[in-house]
């Protein structure tokens, strides 16, 4: 039987602002909608959480026994610099300044994308696909919306038409605005803006002459607006009516809204059964931005090439560091934080490297299976890591009393408590079994190495003194050298 049958999951759904139960459109099958990054630029740890978070959700799902299908997109055109629809693509922007094509610029950036998230061994989306791979799907929902009348068409740009969908839907229900109080605290529209309202926002706009992103449409060449990719990929791919759409707490509005209010106008429903939201992470108590330069890439803390951090930390640490907080949380990063994850993560690996010898005894001194669901507990509140870990961390002490000899668990026990760490550990939580043990012996191994071959160095050299000298103050410290046809090997005792 599948887990989801047994385990009741409740998430916290930002269009209603309660904890539901979760409950799929298709039974035992869950589409999911996180939208991606915006690619001109390298993602930076911040970036990272979000998707990380959408990651270890999906991860969750799966080992409920859902059959998940995820799309995340990547936003390869069409994002202006401000809400407002004014400014520039920031890829053409990018482009210009690097003199490369938009398309390097998405190449690079995508490259980047992919390989930061593999050292965070986060798992594919099921979909990925692209804005500009999809101008088609949305000048048809452009053409919809239009023929719905809740658009109107302006010298070669489409606007979505908020007023008017307003009267027969609820603008802003998602971020718990009021349509009437947004107008009443926005400025006058200038003169020679197009738009009826300020709330209101492109669907389509008409390409300047020297605008290198640019598609032929009814109305023109241009190219699409920021929120109608979202609408497009996720109904395609998804359905008109879909589980879950997630992203960062930052994209609520205009982006989500905008979505809802896209998809309502064309579909006359809802289009998202739960709208889950990440929080931010902060740097310095303030939100990691690409604009403001507050920010850490990743590969900066994976070499410790930065002026934040006092040391390197691996992958597996900062994605630990990550689940520590629950998703809907701030969470900020400094030395402090990342050095106290760095000793959990490592006691953590350090117990279930232990697991395999544990000797099973004829009797269990703590109840596995109660232990057991209190983990799926955590993750049934919310997908709450924290308490997921604090949970594993009552195993990792278990686990250490029974290699002291202080308690027992029965065979069967110990194969719950192995498959169960295993699992919330790798399979959920996503983190890597890198010790730093292994780390060190592959450090030792590098060494020991380099003396066999300065020992063969001085044996050519009939230096016998000096190759004697070496063997005999590796063995004085536990490393035997054996010599055979094949070369020189070493053991450690
Ligand atoms: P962008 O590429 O700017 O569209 O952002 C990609 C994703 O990163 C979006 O879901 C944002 O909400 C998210 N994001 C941006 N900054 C942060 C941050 N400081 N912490 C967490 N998520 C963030
Ligand atoms: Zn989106």
């Amino acid at each position: 039987m599948q887990l989801y049958k047994t385990q009741q999951l409740k998430v916290y759904n930002s269009l209603t602002s309660t904890k539901e139960l979760f409950e799929p459109i298709n039974e035992g099958h869950v589409g999911m909608y996180v939208c991606g990054p915006t690619v001109y630029s390298n993602v930076h740890l911040g970036n990272c959480r979000t998707f990380m978070s959408f990651d270890m959700i999906f991860r969750y799902l799966r080992h409920l026994g859902y059959k998940v299908r995820y799309v995340r997109n990547i936003t390869d055109a069409g994002h202006l610099e401000d809400d407002a629809d004014d400014g520039e693509d920031k890829i053409a922007k990018k482009a210009r300044l690097e003199q490369i094509e938009p398309m390097e610029v998405v190449q690079r950036y995508t490259v980047d994308f992919h390989n930061i998230l593999q050292k965070f061994n986060f798992l594919p989306p099921s979909i990925e696909p692209t804005a500009t791979g999809h101008i088609i799907e949305q000048i048809e929902i452009i053409k919809d919306i239009l023929d719905k009348g809740y658009a109107y068409e302006i010298n070669g740009s489409v606007y979505f038409d908020v007023k008017k969908f307003n009267e027969d839907y609820e603008y802003g229900k998602l971020s718990g605005r009021k349509l009437e109080d947004m107008i009443s605290n926005t400025r006058e529209l200038a003169a020679q803006d197009e738009k009826k309202n300020a709330q209101d926002f492109a669907l389509w706009k008409k390409a300047e002459p020297q605008h290198i992103m640019r598609w032929p449409s009814p109305w023109g060449d241009g190219f699409p607006g920021w929120h109608l990719e979202c609408t497009a990929m996720s109904t395609k791919y998804l359905g008109e009516n879909f589980d879950i759409h997630g992203g960062g707490m930052d994209l609520k509005f205009p982006h989500h809204e905008c979505e809802i209010a896209q998809a309502e106008a064309c579909n006359g429903h809802s289009p998202v059964k739960y709208w889950l939201h990440a929080n931010m992470l902060t740097l310095n108590g303030k939100k990691m931005a690409k604009s403001t330069g507050n920010n850490i890439l990743p590969d900066e803390i994976f070499t410790g090439n930065n002026n934040i951090l006092r040391k390197a930390f691996s992958p597996s640490v900062v994605r630990f560091f990550m689940m520590q907080a629950h998703y809907t949380s701030i969470l900020d990063l400094s030395n402090e934080a990342l050095l106290a994850s760095e000793k959990g993560y490592q006691r953590l690996m350090e117990a279930i490297a232990g697991l395999g010898n544990l000797k099973p005894g004829v009797t269990s001194d703590f109840d596995v299976k109660e232990w057991r669901q209190r983990c799926y507990n955590a993750m049934n509140d919310d997908f709450n890591t924290p308490i997921l870990i604090a949970s594993l961390f009552e195993g990792v002490k278990h686990i250490n009393l029974i290699k002291e000899g202080k308690e027992q668990l029965t065979e069967e026990d110990k194969h719950i408590l192995t498959q169960t760490m295993n699992s919330f550990v790798f399979d959920v939580l996503g983190l890597e079994n890198i010790t730093d043990a292994g780390k060190d012996s592959e450090k030792l191994s590098g060494v020991v190495e380099l003396l066999i071959q300065l020992r063969n160095e001085a044996r050519t050299n009939k230096d016998f003194s000096t190759s004697d000298k070496i063997r005999d103050q590796l063995a004085a410290l536990g490393i035997q050298l054996k010599d055979s046809k094949e070369g020189t090997t070493f053991s450690v005792s």
